[in-house]
């Protein structure tokens, strides 16, 4: 029998949670005082809880669930594939008709530099073959000194050795030996922490620049790669000033390095084109994709590789050592190509770049009255509300307490779930809203922000 919500009450879930389930990112002692949130249904852009609560999912899940809840496209394709074929591997010359037709789709919707990918099932899994591919292609081009890949700090790429070490958070390299060799950092394009002394255009510039230096203090020789992500999403929605991406591209450039775009949150629609790279403007060598693939209903990444680099690996590079069972999942791989379809046919993309984008956009900014917003940024459907204390002199929201608290009890507690990441509250919510839908958020926004005066 499937498994019922209704089959225990929320105390029975929640004992069984804490005593079995090791969450991720979670502090479990609270966890087991308060007790999970059981979640246990979902319709549109709405969460139900085991309290029969209705909850307005303003982060698309984890940033994935593009489409909404409840697409039976994506429900029946899942469906038709784990009777047909629900699963086979890539390995050892075969492969399966989903894996090649959406292997095709996303040669299709990905910039004209990218006709081939390699599958994984997660964003990070993706950034961990990131590093063995670039070093592996330029090893093959006969420059096996160049290894190092430069990231940033507060950038987040996944929580893999790989993918942990090329994100710059802190609290992450402080757990577990990381960044593994060959792996640094240079800041991040935070106007709002680093910049104010500057125009947002200069400090672009700044920024961008910083790569720069760091390529010319290892020595461009050693240099393999950049890495980044178009918008920041787990760091707190940082869109970096319009300047920032395309100095990025002419360093990268001039120094012969590869560009990696880390598309796993800005990918398939989010910035208001089909990859941020397209909204920021850059080429980049190879890209990383997962959540928004699939729409979040199955797990699937993969890395986008450029036909310049693709070139070396299939003509110089001899067999890639690398792969994963799940390596173009059929029944992933079948949801994907249904979930990229419905993103096709709902016209999504031009949704969010010419409605509820610029709609969001409006309200956020309209949000800077309020006395606790220090500043807004959006970036299609993103955004983000710096909070502070003090508007007149600045003073920050003291970041691991308060904004924490203002999401757990006042958002979540009345019908709206945003995220707090330091002093910052960011939302991702689903494509497929209504403009309808983006006034009753703002409206939600705006009453949760008021509890909190
Ligand atoms: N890259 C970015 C930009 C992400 O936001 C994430 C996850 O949030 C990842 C990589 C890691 O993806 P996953 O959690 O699927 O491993």
């Amino acid at each position: 029998a499937p498994i019922s919500a209704a089959a225990r009450s929320t105390r029975q879930w929640q004992e069984a949670d804490s005593a079995h389930f090791m969450h991720p990112f979670t502090d479990h002692a609270g966890l087991a005082r308060k007790g999970a949130r059981i979640i246990t249904r979902a319709e549109n852009i709405y969460l139900w809880d085991s309290e029969g609560h209705k909850i307005l999912d303003a982060m698309s899940g984890l940033w994935c669930v593009n489409v909404g809840y409840g697409q039976q496209a994506l429900i029946d394709a899942a469906a038709r594939q784990m009777k047909e074929l629900p699963f086979y591997n890539a390995f050892f010359q075969t492969s399966t008709p989903p894996a090649i037709q959406l292997a095709e789709l996303l040669a299709e919707v990905t910039p004209p530099q990218f006709s081939k990918v390699f599958f994984t099932s997660s964003g990070s899994e993706g950034n961990d073959t990131v590093v063995r591919m670039v070093r592996h292609y330029w090893a093959s081009l006969g420059q096996p000194e160049r290894q190092v890949i430069i990231g940033r700090k507060n950038g987040y790429h996944g929580s893999t050795m790989a993918g942990a070490s090329l994100g710059g958070m802190s609290g992450m390299h402080a757990q577990g030996g990381l960044p593994i060799p060959g792996i640094v950092h240079i800041e991040q394009p935070h106007w709002f922490e680093l910049g104010r002394g500057q125009s947002r255009e200069d400090f672009g510039l700044t920024a961008a620049r910083w790569l720069e230096a760091k390529i010319l203090e290892i020595g461009p020789e050693k240099v393999a790669a950049f890495i980044g992500e178009p918008v920041q999403g787990a760091g707190g929605v940082i869109v970096p000033p319009s300047t920032y991406w395309p100095e990025i591209q002419r360093i990268c450039d001039r120094y012969g390095i590869l560009l990696v775009s880390d598309e796993v949150i800005c990918g398939f629609g989010r910035t208001g084109q089909w990859f941020g790279c397209e909204t920021m403007g850059t080429k980049p060598d190879l890209m990383t994709f997962a959540k928004g693939v699939t729409s979040g209903y199955i797990p699937l990444g993969g890395v986008m590789v450029s036909d310049k680099v693709a070139k070396v690996l299939i003509e110089q590079g001899g067999e890639f050592n690398h792969g994963f069972t799940y390596s173009g999942h059929p029944t992933a791989c079948a949801v994907a190509v249904a979930n990229i379809r419905l993103i096709q046919q709902l016209n999504l993309v031009n949704h969010v770049r010419q409605n509820i984008g610029p709609q969001l956009a409006a309200g956020f900014a309209s949000l800077e009255d309020h006395p606790l917003v220090g500043e807004t940024q959006t970036c299609g459907m993103m955004g983000a509300l710096q909070l502070v204390k003090d508007k007149a002199s600045g003073q920050p929201f003291d970041p691991a307490l308060e904004v924490g608290m203002l999401c757990r009890a006042h958002c979540f507690g009345n019908g709206l779930i945003m995220r707090a990441v330091g002093d910052r509250m960011i939302v991702a919510p689903p494509l497929v809203m209504s403009r309808d839908q983006v006034d009753e958020m703002m409206a939600l926004i705006r009453h949760c922000l008021d509890l909190s005066l």
